[in-house]
């Protein structure tokens, strides 16, 4: 077996989540869960239960519609100073609100989502011109300006194969936006096992700031600029987080109850400090 990010065998067992092995390469510090899902896994872990059940997905996510399209407008300024808009790719979209974001702010979109039901929500409800289907097996005859992965490229399971799809389906100049979450952040070091990235077999790949650039790196990207979004959260979601991803603490009893007292559909800010954004440019043109 070897890391997915430097290709290094020096390979350890760090713990065990959800009866699948957190492994962490000794030469580059990549934590990683070597799985790959078959196609029906695969529609499993994004069912309708995902983005509807609560768990280790969404407790509705419909319902941060708003908070979304803000997020995808407010990537879509960031990047404005290097990029003008043109056509952006999403992959893994769900119902594309940030993609809706991008679209407000000029860029002309496409998603990829392989949830059915999202896909159909953001046809209907969104306009937007969303196709069924994953990063690993979809065939794309067009080229992008922008490519983003925001909160995806952890549930990635075929990295190499699909960041060689990505580069052949950039246009000259083109950039990568990735939004993941930092295995390295104090909120991580906190939680230890119980933080909420660690989630195989749905998440497969625990970047850090220095694991993605050196993942980037060997696909011929450099990086461009990064930062820390301002994040919010529904009451409802970060309940449902905590409370599925402490379920084996011994503190459980004592959180569900503070938890309860907590109404639903509050915006409540989030602590982004183990979130981060990253924007990559290909090396040589
Ligand atoms: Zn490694």
């Amino acid at each position: 077996m070897n890391c997915t990010v430097c290709s290094g065998k020096n390979i350890e067992v760090r713990f065990i989540k959800n009866g699948y092995p957190i492994l962490q390469c000794i030469d580059c510090n990549h934590l990683f869960t070597n799985y790959k899902p078959t196609p029906q896994e695969v529609n499993e872990i994004y069912s309708d239960d995902y983005f509807f059940k609560g768990g280790a997905g969404y407790d509705d996510y419909t319902l941060e519609k708003d908070m979304l399209i803000n997020r995808g407008e407010y990537y879509a300024e960031k990047i404005s100073k290097y990029i003008v808009p043109g056509k952006v790719l999403d992959i893994g979209s769900a119902a594309g609100f940030i993609l809706k974001g991008f679209e407000n702010r000029g860029w002309n979109g496409t998603g990829i989502e392989p949830n059915q039901f999202m896909v159909d929500y953001g046809k209907q409800n969104l306009g937007l011109n969303l196709l069924q289907g994953t990063i690993e097996k979809i065939e794309l005859s067009e080229k992008y300006n922008l490519i983003i992965l925001i909160q995806v490229v952890a549930h990635i399971y075929d990295l190499r194969s699909s960041f060689n799809k990505i580069s052949s389906i950039l246009n000259p100049g083109g950039l990568i936006l990735i939004e993941t979450w930092d295995k390295d952040s104090w909120t991580s070091k906190l939680f230890g096992k119980y933080w909420h990235e660690y989630s195989p077999p749905s998440t497969l790949n625990y970047f850090s700031k220095k694991t993605l650039n050196l993942f980037l790196k060997q696909q011929d990207f450099v990086l461009v600029d990064r930062g820390t979004p301002k994040k919010s959260i529904l009451s409802n979601h970060a309940k449902s987080l905590i409370l599925y991803k402490l379920k084996e603490s011994k503190y459980f009893k004592w959180l569900s109850k503070i938890t309860n007292i907590i109404p639903d559909n509050v915006i409540i800010p989030y602590p982004s400090e183990d979130l981060f954004w990253a924007l990559y440019k290909q090396a040589k043109l």
